[in-house]
């Protein structure tokens, strides 16, 4: 049988190699950490960093075709190994998503809105900026992810500071923007062009984390939602991109819509495909990376995504203890993913659940139930 190999070992990774076991294949996993959750169920596991030229020839050779679940391995990883294998997302396309100074750019030249901003990579470039960026937020263009790498500034003194505070890296300041909802969409593109997308998800954040995902029609107006998705094929398509891309956007108190950043990957906004669409963002990823045909997903059930964060394990004080999984599971229509992390830390990323059921009202009720009993703040 094939094999097909995955940059990073990440519960994304893991995701990706179950659905790709489920379809027939065989998995090769480069993580350096030998407990990684995708290490903990993959065929092939190479236990080396992404710079290392002997683990990226070794994936190589495992693999008939290569995809990444950590948006930030080095480009020339990907490079590498697309002189000997089929690589999807391509390194070029991965090299934007790395680097906000470049996506903005890229959001720019596909007539897509962002939020005004300006690059600040030297001490001229700071004192340039424009009082009308402030409020703003201050983020590192590389390596930031779940609010990480963030100040929000409110005067130029500020924002020194700031810059200061996060070492003088190349940076953006984004103006602060007045927001009313955020939602975002899972593209997957073919090598032949072709696009398809999941429906649109509209997202909740807490302290800067995805803490609830709520996808049904009505959600969201329709226009808006045709907008976004417009707007998410056309930033695929001037990427020439090759597997599944989600592109996060913010929506306005004006009604407008903005685009925030994108991820060359599935997301966890596109969890609840796997149990309320009849093809998951990770059997997009396998269809893409193995070349397969792309149809487009349809949801056959309204769904409600919890993100099950390690604070969870704390609820009740100091003492790591389970949550009450058996009382959430009694509830109908609710699916539990763990990703099989040892250590429950406050703010890491343990699992989800989703919850489906035949309408809106009674996802969110059920949701709303399975909250209460995990000690998620409801919403
Ligand atoms: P992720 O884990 O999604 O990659 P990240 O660390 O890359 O997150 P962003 O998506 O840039 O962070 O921002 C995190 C959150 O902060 C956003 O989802 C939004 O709630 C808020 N935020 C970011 N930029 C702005 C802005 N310009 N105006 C208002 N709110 C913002
Ligand atoms: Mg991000
Ligand atoms: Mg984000």
């Amino acid at each position: 049988g094939a094999t097909l190999g995955v940059l990073g070992g990440g519960q994304l990774g893991r995701m990706f190699v179950h659905q790709a076991q489920g379809m027939g294949y065989f998995t090769a996993v480069l993580d350096a950490d030998p407990t990684s959750p995708a290490r903990l169920v993959s065929h092939h596991h190479i236990q080396t960093g992404y710079e290392d030229p002997q683990g990226l020839a070794e994936l190589a050779r495992l693999s008939d075709a290569v995809t990444t679940e950590f948006e930030n391995v080095p480009a020339a990883a990907l490079a590498a190994l697309a002189a000997q294998r089929p690589v999807s997302p391509a390194a070029s396309a991965v090299s934007v998503a790395q680097d906000r100074a470049r996506e903005k750019a890229h959001f720019v030249a596909c007539g897509v809105p962002c939020a005004p901003y300006a690059v600040i990579e030297t001490a001229e470039q700071l004192a340039a900026v424009s009082s009308d960026l402030l409020p703003g937020i201050l983020k590192t263009a590389r390596m930031g992810y779940d609010g990480k790498g963030q100040v929000r500034v409110k005067t130029p003194a500020e924002l020194a500071a700031a810059w200061d505070s996060v070492g003088k890296v190349p940076c953006v300041l984004e103006k602060m923007l007045p927001l009313a909802l955020e939602c975002s969409v899972i593209v997957a593109r073919g090598a032949d062009g072709g696009t398809v997308h999941l429906p649109v998800q509209r997202n909740l954040h807490r302290d800067g984390i995805l803490a609830v995902t709520e996808v049904f029609e009505q959600n969201l107006p329709p226009a808006l939602a045709q907008q976004a998705v417009a707007a998410a094929v056309s930033i695929a398509n001037g990427l020439q991109y090759v597997g599944v891309l989600c592109v996060e956007f913010f929506v306005l108190q004006d009604g407008s819509l903005v685009v925030n950043e994108i991820a060359p990957r599935p997301h966890n906004s596109g969890h609840y495909s796997q149990n309320a669409c009849d093809v998951s963002q990770f059997e997009l990823q396998v269809r893409t990376v193995a070349r397969l045909p792309l149809t487009q997903p349809r949801q056959h059930s309204p769904a409600v995504m919890l993100n099950l964060l390690g604070d969870l394990w704390f609820a009740h004080g100091d003492a790591a203890q389970t949550p009450p999984w058996a009382e959430v599971l009694a509830l109908p229509g609710t699916h539990l993913h763990l990703y099989g992390k040892r250590d429950a830390k406050r703010g890491r990323k343990m699992g989800h659940l989703n919850i489906t059921a035949a309408t809106p009202e009674a996802a969110r009720a059920t949701a709303l139930q399975a909250a209460a009993l995990l000690g998620i703040a409801p919403f």
